[in-house]
């Protein structure tokens, strides 16, 4: 891997939690362009070693955001499932995938091979919903 890839996949791993481009451009500092930073995500991507997905806020709008991806377990990727706060615009790792069973049940009944699927949660954080009270 280049240094491009091997500090965009640092990054990623590092955060905790998802990132856009601009995020992780500001964070990999002067060693690499704006270019380079969305081919590295494309490539870690490609690569099964980032997941992304594509979530929309009221108030930042729509945007791509990245996250490292564990190893692959029983031939699906490691990934997690997010919930963004509308309030504070804070990410929740909700943790492990844990749609493998439901998945399984689509491909039985449609006679379909499912290779990936995206799903985020919106809503108000606990930390709000106290403040909110
Ligand atoms: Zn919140
Ligand atoms: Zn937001
Ligand atoms: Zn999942």
């Amino acid at each position: 891997m280049t240094k491009a890839r091997q500090a965009t996949l640092a990054i990623l791993r590092d955060a905790q939690e998802p990132l856009c481009a601009a995020a992780v451009l500001e964070r990999i500092g002067v060693c690499c362009d704006q270019v380079t930073v969305y081919r590295s995500l494309h490539f870690l991507e490609e690569n099964g070693l980032a997941d992304s997905f594509i979530l929309h806020c009221a108030e930042h709008g729509t945007e791509r955001y990245y996250t490292a991806v564990d190893s692959l377990k029983d031939g699906y990727s490691g990934h997690h499932h997010w919930f963004h706060c509308e309030m504070c615009h804070r990410f929740l790792d909700l943790g492990d995938c844990q749609l493998h069973t439901l998945v399984a049940g689509y491909e039985a009944a449609h006679q379909i091979t499912v290779k990936s699927h995206t799903l985020y949660f919106t809503g108000i954080c606990a930390d709000c919903q106290i403040q909110g009270h």
